[in-house]
């Protein structure tokens, strides 16, 4: 697949939705914001009717059957998601440049761990377009980042400030793993994040256990709501909790979060 080749899918995804199309603005470039406008129940469509907590900013005919199989809007936004695609920071930033040249208005967000985001490419992807960077952060404490990754962190926790003072839209995300990534690392991350600007979104991804950490458990509910909390206090203002299905037993807990904002 060459980048022309991502601009005729962008083409064909703007030609598909074109009467349903949600325009974001440039500063809600994010999967953060998604949630704003959807909380991706399903309510309105299989049971005809709208939950309780629905934002209520779509007409039904702006939902769409996402690609994770969700229900969600259509928004004016291609994404690069999935494994970390910044060692071919080249092909994307074609690639960009192709969906820009569309000339539909669309927004480029990219996801990584920040290991190929270097000075050199954090200006290549600015230059070809790219408008929003989604930064996975893994850990605070080096050690265990190098546990996790096998690399250090140094370079990752300077990123978010190389990132807004490129312009860039900045979403981060961390993942609570119980005993590896708990409330204290959260809270100095945000502490960084608010320190950068206290308007950085920020959501923190309930740990789904998988491959060598299969053994470690998903986090609590008690956990989740405790990292939010620090996170908020750390000072930041956009604080979100994710994998909800990994940690609310039941409708409690979920309209707990509703309540405090934390969804
Ligand atoms: S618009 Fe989204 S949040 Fe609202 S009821 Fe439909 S699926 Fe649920």
């Amino acid at each position: 697949m060459a980048p022309e080749d991502i601009g005729k899918i962008a083409k064909e995804y703007v030609e598909r939705n074109r009467g349903n199309l949600y325009k974001e603005p440039r500063d809600h470039v994010s999967s953060w914001h998604a949630h704003e406008l959807c909380l991706g129940c399903g309510s309105c469509i299989s049971l005809g009717r709208r939950s309780k907590y629905c934002p209520g900013r779509l007409r039904l005919d702006q939902l769409t059957l996402l690609d994770d199989l969700t229900w969600g809007p259509a928004r004016n936004i291609v994404s690069f998601t999935g494994g970390d695609l910044a060692c071919q920071p080249e092909f994307y930033a074609e690639s960009a440049k192709e969906i820009k040249s569309l000339g539909e208005d669309l927004w480029v967000l990219f996801e990584t761990n920040g290991h190929g985001l270097t000075p050199e490419n954090l200006d290549l992807f600015r230059d070809a377009g790219i408008d929003s960077l989604w930064l996975d952060i893994k850990a605070y404490d080096d050690k265990v980042h190098r546990n996790l990754t096998g690399a250090s962190n140094e370079w990752i926790l300077k990123l978010p400030a190389e990132i807004i003072e490129r312009g860039f839209v900045l979403e981060v995300s961390s993942v609570y793993i119980p005993g590896w990534v708990e409330t204290d690392q959260i809270r100095k991350i945000a502490e960084l994040l608010a320190q950068v600007h206290p308007e950085i979104l920020y959501a923190i991804i309930a740990f789904l256990p998988e491959h060598k950490l299969k053994h470690v458990p998903p986090p609590n509910f008690q956990q989740m709501v405790e990292a939010f909390e620090a996170a908020k206090d750390a000072g930041l203002k956009n604080v979100k909790v994710g994998n909800l299905g990994r940690f609310v037993k039941n409708m409690e807990e979920y309209e707990i979060l509703f309540n405090i904002g934390a969804i």
